[in-house]
């Protein structure tokens, strides 16, 4: 009798099984080319910069066109900005100090050309030195780094002190260089440290100089980053005190992003 009850069940454990294995599901529709194809929203159009006159993007902050200074102010006195403007450029004031935007921004993509004077002299960090402070925290260095060495986490394209950029793109003095930086804004925690690092990629002459690379905090010229809780902030530029022949800046715009 036992052996009997035992070779039913096993009868009915195979049936089952069988019954198991032959059970269909529903398969997943097969896959049409408009499935996966997105028409809505569609991106705002944005009409480039007119590549003879270098013209801004429609959407951009023209911060400066040539004209005036109007877009920026003194950093030391929150009064007008009293770098030089002449033959639709500006050059460094060294006496004036620095100077910033009047608007604070978050993330965004900025162009900035920038021209060493031919002839100037000077060696390392003391030749043609300026830079662009993103947020008024970080500073991308700005250096006449043709055919002239310095510590590589301060030359042109670092962030600096903390990076050494991928290449050296420097056009030889007298011809403009074109920066083009693309930053990502941080995000803090309450206790201010970052929840979210700000990163940046800087394009130098259509050459990448950094590829989002993640900064660690402000940039000292003594001592290790710090991280500073911060929120939009200007961009500011430098005029550094060393006694080389100063630089010019032109065409200078923004996309907020
Ligand atoms: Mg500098």
């Amino acid at each position: 009798m036992k052996r009997f009850i035992l070779s039913a069940m096993a009868v009915s454990l195979t049936v089952a099984a069988a019954a198991q294995e032959k059970k269909e599901y529903p398969q997943p529709e097969a896959m049409r080319p408009g499935m996966t194809e997105f028409w809505t929203p569609q991106p705002k159009v944005v009409t480039p910069g007119d590549a003879a006159t270098a013209s801004a993007p429609s959407d951009a902050v023209v911060l400066f066109d040539g004209k005036n200074l109007d877009a920026w102010v003194s950093s030391n006195t929150g009064g007008d900005a009293e770098w030089r403007v002449h033959d639709g450029v500006f050059t460094v004031d060294k006496s004036k100090g620095d100077i910033q935007t009047r608007e604070s921004f978050g993330s965004f993509q900025l162009h900035l050309e920038w021209m060493v004077p031919e002839g100037i002299t000077g060696e390392s960090q003391g030749r043609g030195n300026s830079g662009v402070f993103l947020q008024n925290m970080y500073e991308i260095q700005i250096l006449d780094c043709y055919q002239n060495e310095t510590y590589v986490n301060g030359q042109t394209g670092s962030v600096y002190k903390q990076v050494v950029p991928l290449a050296n793109a420097m056009r030889k003095p007298g011809e403009w260089n074109v920066y083009d930086i693309i930053y990502n804004a941080p995000v803090f925690n309450e206790d201010g440290t970052y929840k979210v690092h700000p990163t940046v990629t800087v394009i130098q002459n259509g050459i990448v100089l950094l590829n989002n690379f993640t900064i660690l905090g402000t940039t000292e010229y003594v001592g290790l980053p710090r991280v500073v809780k911060h929120g939009d902030g200007p961009i500011k530029l430098q005029s550094h005190g060393d006694p080389s022949e100063p630089i010019s800046f032109r065409n200078i715009w923004l996309r907020k992003l």
